[in-house]
């Protein structure tokens, strides 16, 4: 039992020294775009999240045909999520980086680029690297096709690093994420409802171990309209920093 906890503690130090101690302060140019979506550039790439732009009725002064798109990573493949990557992708040439059976359908709608995941697994791109993390969440494509496993990104980049929830309700999997990873800051998804509320997204922030966090998957429909100022405090009484963008605000981290 010793042996093993030994070994356990000797991978977490080999992790640390592997990819903590070598990271860089973040500085990544962020914008948001309303839901989940958000573009973030990193050495000069352009990452774009779960776009879903022109079906978003808060989204409105977004002109889609101008986001800029290397990759475009998609959590799951829900409407509110897939929203419009086929046709940014098609514009863009972006590469999708989603799931095995996300990104086949993709190959279905007449996107060349993809790099299919899975849960668990790591892959290094020219911006850095990905690795697909549980979401408890469910997944299916606009069509009905199964969507393979909802997921979240941890991205490790030389500016920095970051974990971007997804769609996902509080699981304890958000633990290993301070315990092997530590990104710099996280995205949360916050609304209620369908994913994490504040009240767990409060304790999601100390489980993955971030100070700052970004809120998402808030306001957009009915269900998951949030008071923002009770979530900022909520947030501030734990010592730690919520910040809620406003609609193509762009901002650094
Ligand atoms: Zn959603």
């Amino acid at each position: 039992m010793d042996d093993v906890k030994n070994k356990e503690l000797l991978i977490v130090y080999f992790l640390h020294q592997t990819h903590i101690w070598d990271k860089k302060e973040a500085h990544m140019k962020i914008t948001y775009f309303g839901h989940a979506c958000f573009g973030i550039e990193v050495s000069g790439i352009h990452l774009l999240f779960d776009p879903f732009i022109s079906g978003n009725p808060l989204a409105s002064q977004i002109e889609k045909n101008t986001i800029p798109a290397d990759y475009i990573l998609l959590s799951h493949g829900h409407g509110d999520h897939i929203g419009d990557a086929v046709d940014i992708a098609l514009r863009t040439g972006a590469k999708i980086i989603s799931s095995y059976e996300i990104t086949d359908w993709m190959k279905r709608q007449g996107v060349s680029k993809h790099h299919p995941m899975n849960i668990g697994g790591k892959w290094a791109f020219d911006f850095g690297t990905v690795k697909m993390v549980a979401a408890v969440h469910s997944s299916s494509l606009p069509d009905g096709s199964y969507g393979g496993c909802a997921a979240g990104f941890l991205i490790e980049t030389a500016e920095g690093s970051f974990y971007y929830s997804g769609d996902t309700a509080l699981t304890q999997d958000m633990k290993l994420i301070s315990e092997l990873w530590r990104p710099d800051f996280a995205f949360l998804c916050l609304g209620d409802n369908f994913t994490m509320g504040v009240e767990d997204a409060r304790i999601a922030a100390e489980w993955v171990g971030c100070q700052r966090i970004i809120g998402m998957h808030f306001d957009t429909f009915g269900y998951i309209v949030i008071n923002h100022s009770e979530a900022t405090k909520a947030f501030e009484q734990q010592g730690k920093s919520l910040k809620l963008p406003a609609i193509g605000e762009i901002f650094e981290m």
